[in-house]
């Protein structure tokens, strides 16, 4: 497992998120289980935060049981990469009251010292009340 990269974040630096507010205040939570995203934007945000802190845990626990061995090695490959910044494009769907919901993201890098982005459209599902991510489409 990649060394945790956490120790540089704490509840009060600005979470990696993007949202400006603080990390204990923002994707913290999430991430220590102590609540749940309520919508898919934030599942979205606290999936990202995630890559960018390196909590792989995190990652394969918000996809469905079926998809975590399999997303276990991409997301190992993804974590190499230097998370630089989410911006989210569009949603649809995917609120308080809603079970399926979509979230256009870019998401910028730096690998071998090269900036790079990832354009996707995710589709989250909501399971027993918890917002999973399901599969995505890239985008160019
Ligand atoms: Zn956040």
């Amino acid at each position: 497992m990649p060394k945790s990269k956490s120790s540089t974040v704490t509840s009060t630096s600005a979470c990696p998120c993007g949202t400006n507010k603080p990390y204990g205040q923002c994707c913290q939570p999430f991430h220590l289980g102590t609540r749940l995203p309520a919508t898919a934007v934030l599942l979205m945000r606290s999936r990202y935060c995630a890559f960018a802190l390196g909590l792989g845990s995190y990652l394969v626990d918000t996809v469905p049981p079926e998809k975590a061995r399999d997303f276990a090695d991409r997301t190992v490959a993804r974590q190499k990469a230097c998370w630089v910044g989410l911006e989210i494009v569009n949603t649809k769907a995917g609120g308080l009251f809603e079970n399926v919901g979509f979230v256009e993201f870019i998401a910028s890098f730096v690998e071998n010292g090269h900036r790079g982005t990832l354009h996707e459209n995710s589709r989250f599902l909501r399971h027993n009340g918890k917002w999973l991510y399901v599969d995505g489409e890239m985008l160019p």
